[in-house]
């Protein structure tokens, strides 16, 4: 920790400082005829000490390397301190993805995009990949309201500051070049969700986005190849190692090493080979739910916090039906928002045959006709956030447990925005309306909307899905109530900090990325001190 910290980017940060003292410790054991009790003490010490002169020191260890911890790398190795990132995910080429859904999901998904809650009623999306959900992610920039967020967490124990997290929204978005959707790279499916919005004197509108030159493929989901996604993949994580960083992906079982109210050291296995590294400070930025596994794998509960408040921004996909083909698969889905309140976000949506068909309803021969109409679709997303009511928990086998339901309160809204949305459709000249339901549901005019109640009534109703997960690790000032303090230091660690999605206390009702970083961004200083 007292090491002064040069302020420059070093080509070469990780000296093994154990290396030397061992080697020539090493080399006096070797000396000639030795008798037989020493060559066998020497055999072991020779086996321990290849252990340890492997074991390499670093200033942080970061486990991680998605919008969180890319962000803290870089921030950390700009300021001179030794990097070390260690991702479960592997390193792709951008290079090598494919415009194929089936090919890239197991690549790039945590658990090939089918991660489910325990009752299997909410599918939760998360990358798994270097760069975390960043490499999968709509590449939609939003700062949170912070004037409806921040209020509501101070009542919940997590007081942060308005201008702190302003000015790393700031620094954040003049990094990545973040900049207002062209309109010419939307697809025509905007075009439909403007119009009706207009009709409806709705204020809808092109949201912010961090790509450069982008040629809207609309393939943003499946990881982009033409690097014009500013994903944590070919921006923070280059510009960390660029500093020094480093960085080992496909690693598995991460064990802290812990010596009183200290991680002194990790443990982690890579190809059956097992590794361990020093550090001065290790900084969890394994996502929601990934955090609180690692944590409860650890051993680290927390008073039995670890886990708790976990909630998401999520709900349902609603596609319209046009009368002339929209070609929504050529150009962005994902381009533009409209307000129709604060009790849910509405953004359109549209994603390439396979992802579509699964929030297409209606089954069998009803589906695949519906199918055979892909390319006259419009789509929108509704989304709500849930309380923070949630847990993440290990079963007894040791696998994880993701707990929650979307409750009546949740639905509710859902079928108010469900409604809103459906209502801006036919307002565009939608034929007909489709939400992500269970059953056949068609909604053919704006009379059938009333319908809707019967329809949606208990969370298998809808086709559920969340790629905003959020908690699981608040942030409370008192330890028996949260996880980390407000400068994300885990309660009563000496050098263990948190931060991603899962600190959040409520949920922020907007796409997390930049929120994630922006807290990153803050908790850096806290973590390099
Ligand atoms: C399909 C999709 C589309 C999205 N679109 C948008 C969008 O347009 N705009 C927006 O604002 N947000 C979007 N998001 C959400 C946004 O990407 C996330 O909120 C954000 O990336 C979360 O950051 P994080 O650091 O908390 O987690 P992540 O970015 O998910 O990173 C966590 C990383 O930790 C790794 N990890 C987990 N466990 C371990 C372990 N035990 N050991 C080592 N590594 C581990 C994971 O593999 C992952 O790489 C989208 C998400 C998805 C899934």
């Amino acid at each position: 920790m007292s090491r002064v910290l040069s302020s420059c980017c070093r080509p070469s940060p990780t000296t093994p400082i154990l290396t030397c003292r061992l080697r020539s410790d090493t080399s006096v054991l070797m000396s000639a005829s030795a008798p037989p009790e020493l060559i066998r003490r020497r055999r072991f010490m020779r086996f321990r000490f290849a252990k340890e002169i492997s074991m390499k020191h670093y200033d942080a260890v970061i486990v991680g390397s998605g919008a969180a911890g890319s962000v803290m790398a870089f921030r950390l190795a700009e300021r001179g301190l030794r990097v070390l990132v260690l991702e479960k995910g592997k390193r792709e080429d951008p290079q090598s993805f494919v415009h194929n859904e089936m090919a890239m999901l197991p690549r790039l998904y945590k658990e090939g995009g089918v991660q489910t809650s325990v009752d299997h009623d909410l599918v939760i999306m998360q990358g798994c990949t270097v760069g975390g959900s960043t490499v999968i992610n709509n590449a939609i920039w939003l700062r949170a309201d912070l004037t409806r967020v921040l209020p509501d967490w101070k009542t919940r124990g997590a007081d942060l500051s308005e201008s702190r997290i302003n000015q790393a929204y700031t620094d954040l978005e003049s990094k990545l070049h973040v900049s207002p959707l062209p309109a010419g790279l939307a697809n025509k499916g905007t075009d439909v969700f403007l119009r009706g919005s207009q009709a409806l004197d709705i204020s809808a509108h092109l949201l912010n986005n961090n790509r450069s030159e982008c040629i809207g493929c609309g393939w943003c989901n499946y990881g982009c190849r033409y690097n014009r996604k500013a994903s944590m993949l070919v921006t923070f994580i280059p510009w960390a190692e660029s500093c020094g960083a480093e960085l080992i992906d496909q690693v598995q079982d991460i064990r802290f090493g812990i010596q009183g109210d200290a991680v002194k050291s990790v443990d982690y296995t890579r190809h059956g080979h097992k590794e361990t590294v020093t550090a001065d400070r290790v900084v969890v930025c394994a996502g929601a739910i990934g955090s609180s596994e690692l944590l409860l794998r650890n051993g680290i509960t927390q008073r039995g916090n670890v886990g708790k408040h976990f909630h998401v921004l999520g709900g349902v996909m609603v596609t319209a039906e046009m009368q002339q083909p929209v070609n929504g698969y050529d150009g962005i889905g994902l381009t533009a928002m409209a307000e129709v309140g604060p009790e849910s976000v509405i953004e359109t949506f549209f994603s390439p045959p396979g992802a579509f068909s699964i929030t297409l309803g209606g089954w069998f021969a009803t589906h695949l006709e519906r199918m055979r109409r892909y390319n006259y679709f419009a789509q929108a997303g509704v989304m709500v956030g849930t309380d923070p009511r949630g847990t993440i928990s290990l079963d007894r086998k040791g696998r994880t447990k993701i707990d929650l339901s979307f409750n009546k309160n949740d639905l509710a809204r859902l079928r108010r925005a469900v409604e809103a949305v459906a209502k801006i459709f036919f307002a565009a000249g939608a034929v007909s309306v489709l939400p992500a339901t269970y059953r056949f549901v068609e909604l053919t005019h704006p009379g059938d909307l009333a319908l809707l109640d019967e329809w949606i009534r208990h969370p298998d109703d809808l086709l559920l899905g969340s790629a905003h997960p959020q908690g699981g690790n608040v942030m409370h000032e008192d330890p028996k109530k949260g996880v980390v303090d407000t400068t994300f230091r885990v309660h009563g660690w000496d050098n263990l900090y948190l931060v991603d999605a899962s600190v959040f206390p409520s949920n922020i009702w907007a796409n997390c990325q930049a929120t994630v970083m922006a807290l990153s961004h803050t908790a850096s200083d806290y973590v390099v001190q």
